[in-house]
C-alpha cells in the first residue's frame, strides 16, 4: 500500500500521529504491545516434563514391579515420592523462571511516538496500531511499521530473517507478494536500527507482529542452561546409565546365584536410587536463579545466564569513562578564546550563572566576539533540549550538548530566538568516529549561510585555518597556543570541546570534505564531569580482587588521564600506561599485546579499536568484561566474555548485544556483580561438595551389602527419604549462604579450573567413606546388641542424616572452619536443620511412618552413639580442612 492508503486505513495522521484519546481506545481494543508469554508449554506439558528424568523412570518401574510383588505399601511410597518430587521440581522450576522473567521487565524499552502532534517517550508496550513512531540509530523497532519518512535508514533484521547484513530501507510501494525479508518499506518489531533515522506507522503490535508469529511457533523461551548446568546434566546422565547397568548386573548376578528375586530386586533399586544424584541439576539452576535475583537487587540485570559463571572469572574490566566512571552531568566551567579565558559560575543544567573574564567582570557579546560565536556554535550545533519542570531543569539529549546549551543561556543566548533568526538547514551528525558535529544555518534576514561546528579539539582544529579575535576579526590560527590551553584545561580533568564557525559570506559546500580549511576557531569549552563517588572504592575493590580496570574513552588523553588518576585506575606510575588510538595504530603487531595488557587508559579510541583491544586481551588469556553504549559498540560487546550495556544512556542495540545491563549505569555495579558472581559460584561448589558424599555413601553401603550378601542397612524407601528431605531442607539452604568475607580479596577463578578441585574430591570421598564406615558399624552393633533389623536400619538412617547435617555446616565455607563462619549466621540453615530434626522424629517415632518406611523407634543410647559417630566424622572433616586450607 502507499503510505496514503495506510494512513486512511488506520485513521491516523502522518504528521501529528494519533490523538491521545484514539490511542487509549485502541489500547483497550488491541491490547498491549507485548509478546505472548514465551512458550514454555502448557501446564500439562510442564507437569509431565517433571517426570521426564531417568531416575523417575527407574522409580516408576520399581513402583510397578513392587506392586506386582504384592509390596503395596512400598509401591505407594515410591509413587508418593515420585509425585512429591515432581511437585517440588515444578515449583522450583517455575520460581526460577519467574525470577528470570521479572528481570526482563526491569529493563524497559521506550519508544518515541507522536501523539497529538507532540513527540513523547512512552513505554513500548503502550503502542497501538496507527501510532506514528520515530526511529533513530540505536533504537529497537517497537512494532511492525510502514515507513512514511526516512533518511538513510538501515536496519539489522537478523532477529527475524537471520540475515546479518543491515538492510537499507525506502518508502516505495512494493508488489503485493513480497517476502518479509524484501519488504523494504516496512520495519519489523524486534529488529535494530543501525544507522539513519525514520518514522513509520504501526500496522501490527504485540502477538500480531512478525516476531509475535515466530514466537508463537517456536516459543523463544530463555533457557535456564549455562555451560556448567549442561556439563552437570551430562555428568549425571552418564552416571545414571552407569549406575543402572551396575544395578541390573547386581540383580542378574543375585538371581543367578539363586538369591531371593524380590530381595535382590530391592537391593538393585536401593543402589539406583541411592547413587544417582537426581537433585543436582535442579539445585544448580536454583542457585543460579537466586544469584540472578541478588544481582538484580544490586542493579545488574543478567540477560544471559552463563554470564553469572563468567563474572566470577573476570580478570579485566574495560569500562567507558563518560557516564560509567563519571556522572555524565556536564557543566561548562571555562571558555577559552584566542584572546583570553573566561570562567563560568553556576552548576547543573540550571541556566543561572555568569561568564566572567580574567578580572572577574561579567562578559558579554561586546567583550568578545569569539566568546559570543563559541556560545552560538554550542547552542546552534546542538540537538539537546532543556525544559523546566517543577523548578527542576531536565535535559533531553546528550549531556555534553546540554552543558553547551546551558552556558549559552548564561551568556544571554536564547535557543528559540536563535532558531528563528538562523534556522538550521542541514546537519552532519556527531559520531564517535567523526568526533565532531556541524550544522548549516541560513540567516533569516539576509539568507546567507553560516556553518557552526563543535567537536574534539584535535578534529576541529585540523579543519581550521584561522581563529577569531575578541573584535570578531579573523587571523591565522596559532595552533601552539590552542594546544597548550587545551592541554592545560584537560589536565584539570575537564572535557574539552572546540567550537568553530564559517561566517556568512564564504562560499563553499557543506559536506564532510568541504569543511577543512574553511573554518575559523572560536574557542574551547571546558566542562566538568564529576567522577562518580562510588567509582574510586569500586576500582580499589577490583584491584584487591586481582581484576584489572581499564578505561576506554573517545575523550582526550589528558582529560582521561586526570580522571583515571583521580579514580585510582592509574597509579603514580603513568609510564606507558596511557595509550591513544593513534599509539595503538603505530604499535608493531608483536608489541601490541604486551602494551595493551600494561596500559590502563585508552583515549581517543574508536569502536573498532575497542573490539581489537578486547580480542588482544583475550589472546593474552584474560576473561574480559566490556561496557559499551553505542551502536558501534555492539561488536565489542559480543566479542567480550561479558558485554555490559547501560540501561539509561545505552542504545537498544547495545543492550541487545550485552550479557548484562546496568540499570544505574554505574561502574560500582559491575564490581558488585562480580562479587555476586563469585558468591554464586561458591554456593554451587558448596552444594555439590555437600550432596555428592550422600549419593556415594548410599551407593557404597548398598553395594557392600550386596557383595557380602548381607542384609541391606538401608531400604530403597529409606534412601528416598534421606535424599528427598535432606536435599530440600538442608542442601538448598546453601543457596542462601551469604558471600564469604574475603571473597573480593582472592584472585579470579581460572575458568579452566574444574569445579571440584582435587582437595574437594578427596573430601567428598572422605565423607562418603565415613558415612559408609559409620553406618555399617552402627548397623552391625545395634543388631549385635539384639535390636531388630528395623531398629538397626532406623539407626543407620538417622546416622546418615546427622552426619550430613554436621557436614552441612562444614560446607558453608570452602576454606574456613564452621566456627569461623559463625554457626548462626544463616537463618535459613538453622530453620532447615530444625525442620529436618522434626522430620527425623516423625519417621522414627510415628507409628504410621514406622509401618510405611519399615522403621522402628530407637532409644536414647542409640542417639548418643549416632551423635558420637557424627561428631567424630565432623572432627575428621575439620582436620582435613585445616590441613588443606593452604592447598586450596
Ligand atoms: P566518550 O563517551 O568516551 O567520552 P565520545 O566518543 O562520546 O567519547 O566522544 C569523543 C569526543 O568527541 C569527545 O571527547 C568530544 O571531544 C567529542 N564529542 C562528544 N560528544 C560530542 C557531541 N555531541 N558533538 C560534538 N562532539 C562531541
Ligand atoms: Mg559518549
Amino acid at each position: 500500500m502507499s503510505t496514503h492508503e495506510v494512513v486512511l486505513l488506520l485513521e491516523t495522521d502522518p504528521h501529528r500521529g494519533l490523538s491521545g484519546e484514539q490511542a487509549a481506545r485502541r489500547l483497550e481494543r488491541y491490547g498491549r504491545n507485548v509478546l505472548p508469554a514465551a512458550g514454555r508449554g502448557g501446564l500439562l506439558r510442564r507437569v509431565l516434563r517433571q517426570f521426564h528424568h531417568p531416575l523417575i523412570y527407574v522409580l516408576m518401574a520399581a513402583a510397578v514391579i513392587t506392586a506386582v510383588l504384592d509390596e503395596y505399601v512400598d509401591s505407594m511410597v515410591i509413587f508418593g515420592v515420585v509425585l512429591i518430587n515432581a511437585a517440588i521440581g515444578y515449583v522450583q522450576e517455575s520460581k526460577a523462571e519467574a525470577a528470570l522473567d521479572s528481570l526482563r521487565s526491569m529493563v524497559r524499552t521506550d519508544a518515541r511516538v507522536l501523539r497529538d502532534g507532540q513527540e513523547r517517550m512512552i513505554s513500548s508496550d503502550e503502542l497501538v496500531p496507527g501510532d506514528l513512531i520515530v526511529l533513530e540509530a540505536g533504537d529497537k523497532v517497537p512494532a511492525d511499521l510502514r515507513l512514511v519518512r526516512l533518511a538513510e535508514l538501515r536496519v539489522d533484521e537478523s532477529a527475524l530473517t537471520g540475515e546479518s547484513v543491515p538492510v537499507t530501507k525506502d518508502e516505495a510501494e512494493l508488489p503485493e507478494v513480497t517476502d518479509v525479508a524484501d519488504r523494504r518499506n516496512m520495519v519489523y518489531s524486534g529488529t535494530l536500527v543501525t544507522a539513519g533515522s525514520g518514522a513509520g506507522i504501526a500496522v501490527a503490535t504485540g502477538a500480531e507482529t512478525e516476531l509475535g508469529q515466530i514466537h508463537r511457533l517456536v516459543g523463544a523461551a530463555e533457557t535456564l542452561a549455562t555451560p556448567l548446568t549442561r556439563k552437570l546434566a551430562r555428568f549425571s546422565k552418564v552416571l545414571t546409565v552407569a549406575i543402572l547397568i551396575l544395578a541390573a548386573a547386581t540383580f542378574g548376578v543375585g538371581v543367578l546365584r539363586g538369591q531371593d528375586a524380590s530381595e535382590t530386586f530391592t537391593a538393585a533399586i536401593a543402589l539406583a536410587v541411592g547413587a544417582i544424584p537426581e537433585g543436582l541439576p535442579a539445585a544448580v539452576t536454583i542457585t543460579l536463579a537466586i544469584g540472578v535475583t541478588r544481582m538484580a537487587r544490586r542493579r545488574a540485570v543478567v540477560r544471559r545466564l552463563p554470564a553469572i559463571e563468567t563474572l566470577g572469572s573476570t580478570t579485566v574490566i574495560c569500562s567507558d569513562k563518560t557516564g560509567t566512571l563519571t556522572e555524565n552531568q556536564m557543566t561548562v566551567r571555562a571558555v577559552w578564546t584566542p584572546d583570553g579565558e573566561f570562567t563560568v559560575t553556576g552548576s547543573g543544567y540550571r541556566p543561572e550563572g555568569e561568564i566572567c573574564d580574567g578580572s572577574g567582570a561579567p562578559a558579554s557579546e561586546a567583550t568578545s566576539q569569539a566568546l559570543h560565536w563559541s556560545l552560538l556554535a554550542g547552542a546552534g550545533c546542538n540537538d539537546a533540549r532543556l525544559r523546566e519542570e517543577n523548578g527542576e531543569w531536565i535535559l533531553a539529549g546528550d549531556p555534553t550538548e546540554g552543558a553547551m546549551l546551558v552556558v549559552a543561556g548564561k551568556g544571554g543566548i536564547d535557543r528559540d530566538r536563535f532558531d528563528e533568526e538562523r534556522p538550521r538547514t542541514a546537519t552532519i551528525p556527531f559520531s564517535s568516529e567523526r568526533q565532531y558535529m556541524a550544522t548549516l544555518h541560513s540567516e533569516h534576514d539576509s539568507g546567507r549561510e553560516v556553518v557552526l561546528v563543535k567537536g574534539s579539539m584535535e578534529r576541529v582544529m585540523s579543519m581550521c585555518r584561522s581563529e577569531m579575535g575578541a573584535d570578531g576579526h579573523r587571523r591565522p590560527l596559532d595552533a601552539e597556543a590552542v594546544l597548550c590551553s587545551a592541554e592545560n584545561l584537560a589536565g584539570r580533568g575537564l572535557r574539552v570541546l572546540a567550537t568553530a564557525v564559517r561566517p556568512a559570506g564564504e562560499s563553499a559546500g557543506f559536506g564532510e570534505e568541504d569543511l577543512p580549511g574553511t573554518l575559523s576557531l572560536t574557542g574551547l569549552q571546558a566542562m566538568l564531569d564529576p567522577p562518580r563517588s562510588a567509582a574510586a572504592p569500586a576500582v580499589q575493590a577490583c584491584h584487591a580482587a586481582g581484576i584489572g580496570v581499564k578505561m576506554i574513552t573517545g575523550d582526550h588523553a589528558t582529560t582521561a588521564t586526570a580522571i583515571a588518576a583521580h579514580l585510582g585506575v592509574l597509579s603514580d606510575d603513568h609510564e606507558g600506561r596511557v595509550l591513544t588510538g593513534r599509539d595503538l595504530e603505530a604499535l608493531p603487531a608483536e608489541r601490541l599485546p604486551e602494551a595493551v595488557d600494561r596500559a590502563a587508559v585508552f583515549a581517543r579510541v574508536s569502536p573498532e579499536q575497542k573490539l581489537r583491544l578486547v580480542e588482544t586481551l583475550q589472546q593474552r588469556g584474560h576473561v574480559v568484561a566490556v561496557t559499551g553504549d553505542g551502536v558501534n559498540d555492539a561488536p565489542a560487546l559480543r566479542q567480550a566474555d561479558i558485554g555490559i550495556a547501560m540501561a539509561r544512556s545505552g542504545t537498544e542495540v547495545a543492550k541487545e548485544a550485552a550479557d548484562m545491563v546496568l540499570t544505574d549505569d554505574d561502574f560500582a555495579t559491575i564490581e558488585a556483580a562480580v562479587e555476586e558472581g563469585r558468591g554464586v559460584f561458591d554456593n554451587l561448589t558448596k552444594f555439590i561438595a555437600w550432596t555428592l558424599p550422600t549419593n556415594l555413601g548410599e551407593g557404597l553401603v548398598v553395594f557392600v551389602a550386596i557383595v557380602l550378601g548381607t542384609t541391606l542397612p538401608l531400604l530403597p524407601t529409606q534412601i528416598l527419604w534421606i535424599n528427598m528431605t535432606t536435599a530440600v531442607l538442608l542442601g538448598l539452604m546453601l543457596a542462601f549462604e551469604p558471600k564469604e568475607a574475603g571473597i573480593m580479596r582472592r584472585p579470579p577463578r581460572d575458568p579452566r579450573r574444574p569445579l571440584l578441585t582435587g582437595a574437594l574430591v578427596v573430601r567428598i570421598v572422605l565423607v562418603a567413606a565415613l558415612l559408609v564406615a559409620g553406618s555399617w558399624w552402627l548397623f552391625q552393633w545395634e543388631q549385635a546388641r539384639g535390636a531388630g533389623v528395623a531398629e538397626a536400619r532406623t539407626a543407620a538412617l538417622n546416622l546418615f542424616v546427622v552426619v550430613e547435617t554436621f557436614y552441612l555446616f562444614s560446607c558453608r565455607s570452602l576454606v574456613h572452619s564452621a566456627w569461623h563462619v559463625g554457626l548462626f549466621s544463616n537463618r535459613w540453615i538453622l530453620a532447615g536443620v530444625a525442620l529436618q530434626a522434626v522430620a527425623q522424629l516423625v519417621i522414627t517415632y510415628l507409628p504410621v511412618m514406622n509401618s510405611v518406611f519399615n522403621t522402628a523407634p530407637i532409644g536414647g543410647g542409640v542417639w548418643l552413639r549416632i551423635l558420637a559417630i557424627a561428631a567424630a566424622a565432623a572432627a575428621v572433616v575439620a582436620i582435613d580442612k585445616r590441613l588443606r586450607r593452604h592447598l586450596m
